[in-house]
Parts: C-alpha cells; sequence; structure tokens
C-alpha cells in the first residue's frame, strides 16, 4: 500500500516509521526540505537505536528506510497514495484546508486520516467533497513505541473507511480501540479527568503529589502518577485541553486554581524546570514550593 505522511514533525516522522516497518510505501510530506529531512533523519536514528538494542536487524533497518521518500509537493505525496494521513498543527482551519488540498488530488477511493488529538473529526470532515473516507487516526508519542491507536469515527465515516482503518492498524502492529467522535475521545478524556482531581487533591491537601503519583503507580499499576504525567505533557497543554472539555462537556473539567497558578507562572512542568515538581536534565529533583506542590508559594 502507498501511504502519504503529511507532516514529518513529532508525529508525523514516527507513523511515516511504522508503516514503512510494516512493508508500506511512505511518501513524507513537509513545508520546507529542511523539516523533511530533519524527519527522516529522526526515523534514521530511531532505526538505528532499534539496531543497537538488538530488537531490529540492519537489513530490516534499511528497508524501512528505503520504503520512505520526502517531499514538499503535495501532489508527489498523495497522488498514489491508498491512506493519507496528516500530522500537520493542531489548527482547525489548516487542516481542513490541507483536506480540501489533498481531495484534489488523490484517487477517488483513498481514505484520509487525521491524527489530530482534540479536534472534532466531524468538523474536519465536513470540508471534504467525499466526507465518508475521513476518519481519525490518534496516534501516541513517541509513534515507534507507543502501542495503542484511536480509530475515532466522524458522523461522515463510512463503514468501508472504519474496516481499511482497523486493517492499517493490525498491519503496524499496534492495537486499536474505536470511539465516536467526542471531545476528548476515550484516552484523553480519561487521563484528563484523572489529573484534574489529582491536582484538587493536591489543592485541597488531601496528600503531596509524590504520595498521589505513588499510589497509582503502586496501587493502580500505572506507570507513572497523574500529577508526574501532567508535568511531562505540560501544564499549558493540559490547561488547554481542560478548558476545551470544560466548554464541551461541563464543568466536571473546570480547572483548578492551582494548574491556573503555575501557568501563569510559567512553571509548565518539565520543559520549562518546574511543574507540581522540580525537573533538573529530564529528572525530578524535587517537589515544588512549599513541599504540596506550590499550593501556598504561588497566592
Ligand atoms: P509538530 O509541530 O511536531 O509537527 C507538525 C509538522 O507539520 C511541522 O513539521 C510543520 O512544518 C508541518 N506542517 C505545517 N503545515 C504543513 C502542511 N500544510 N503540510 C505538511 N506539513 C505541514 O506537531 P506534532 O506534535 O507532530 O502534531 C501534529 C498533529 O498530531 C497535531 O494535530 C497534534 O495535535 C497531533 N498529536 C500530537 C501528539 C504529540 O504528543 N505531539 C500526540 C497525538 C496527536
Amino acid at each position: 500500500m502507498h501511504v502519504a505522511v503529511l507532516g514529518a514533525g513529532t508525529m508525523g516522522h514516527g507513523i511515516a516509521q511504522v508503516a514503512a516497518m510494516a512493508g508500506h510505501e511512505v511518501v513524507i510530506r513537509d513545508v520546507k526540505p529542511e523539516f523533511v529531512q530533519d524527519g527522516i533523519d529522526s526515523i534514521e536514528e530511531n532505526l538505528e537505536g532499534g539496531v543497537e538494542r538488538e530488537e531490529l536487524s540492519r537489513e530490516a533497518a534499511d528497508a524501512t528506510l528505503s520504503r520512505i521518500d520526502g517531499t514538499t509537493h503535495l501532489a508527489e505525496a498523495v497522488e498514489t497514495a491508498d491512506l493519507v494521513i496528516e500530522a500537520v498543527p493542531e489548527d482547525l482551519e489548516l487542516k481542513r484546508d490541507t483536506l480540501e488540498d489533498v481531495e484534489e488530488l488523490v484517487d477517488e477511493d483513498a481514505i484520509i486520516a487525521t491524527n489530530t488529538s482534540s479536534l472534532s473529526v466531524t468538523e474536519i470532515a465536513s470540508s471534504a467533497d467525499h466526507a465518508g473516507r475521513v476518519i481519525g487516526l490518534h496516534f501516541f508519542n513517541p509513534v515507534h513505541i507507543m502501542e495503542l491507536v484511536e480509530i475515532v469515527v466522524a458522523e461522515q465515516t463510512d463503514e468501508v473507511t472504519v474496516a481499511r482503518a482497523h486493517e492499517f492498524v493490525e498491519e503496524i502492529d499496534k492495537t486499536a480501540i474505536e470511539v465516536t467522535d467526542t471531545p476528548g475521545f476515550a484516552s484523553s478524556r480519561l487521563g484528563v479527568a484523572l489529573g484534574v482531581e489529582a491536582m484538587r487533591m493536591v489543592e485541597e491537601g488531601v496528600a503531596a503529589p509524590r504520595d498521589i503519583d505513588t499510589a497509582m503507580e503502586l496501587g493502580y499499576n500505572h506507570p507513572m502518577g497523574p500529577i508526574e504525567l501532567g508535568d511531562v505533557v505540560g501544564l499549558d497543554v493540559r490547561l488547554d485541553i481542560l478548558e476545551y472539555l470544560r466548554e464541551e462537556l461541563g464543568e466536571r473539567f473546570r480547572p483548578p486554581q492551582v494548574l491556573k497558578r503555575k501557568v501563569r507562572a510559567g512553571k509548565l512542568g518539565r520543559k520549562t524546570g518546574e511543574g507540581f515538581y522540580v525537573w533538573e536534565d529530564g529528572e525530578i529533583v524535587g517537589v515544588s514550593g512549599d513541599g504540596n506542590g506550590g499550593v501556598g508559594d504561588e497566592r
């Protein structure tokens, strides 16, 4: 099968890699040659890592790379594609424009998937002439490691498209769950619900962040507790998603004050060196503020 991946960033290069590893011919498209090259370099690095860890043979790595082409020309990427997956930035208008441009160039029976993590797939699809072929394929970062793909079925998506999406996810050796297009799909909605309650517990002084995280890590076998995960994802990203889910689904997603204060103070988590925890070189070295996640220190 021919797969076109639009956007060679964090998600795009990973999607291109897993598609090529499954034996598909892949073309990856970005807006500048250097972005395309960066994406291909990242794939090469991932594959090299796999060879070094002896999870992948040299032959398999070389064969994967040989199946990946890069371009800045949309037509070159999508003209022969059976499946187009867009991983351009999270902007509704950009995604709708991209879909319209793709539709003018692809075969009639090509499937068009969006990797949006939060936008309405139904709203993206509504810009298409043949919206039945539009579907969400929500991958997780890093794509070559994470096993889950959420198949997001829009109001317009037809059955053939859903079936082909399942086939593709199976081919790339990932596990699919099928979700009706609703805000936060299944994964973000549940993950964020846990995260927001954990932050409220910090705010109410129920327990310190480390103890809340340990409760979920040791009591529920989560690989990482919800407070630490918020710091890793970025508290600004968490806040944006919460505001959107509150608007769509109601007050249970109201962002806690402690989160708003941290974001206003530029304490965005691991990427800025401080969130609920203090971070150095990507590792937690302490707890922010007065030991309870900064409840008191920013008032
Ligand atoms: P990114 O910024 O790393 O990459 C986006 C790439 O798209 C950039 O290289 C940019 O130059 C390119 N681009 C912009 N306009 C383009 C166009 N018209 N055609 C082709 N390429 C174009 O972003 P990302 O993190 O890879 O996110 C991409 C999508 O995946 C977003 O919708 C995001 O919500 C979703 N997503 C992200 C994650 C994550 O953890 N980063 C997880 C799941 C889903």
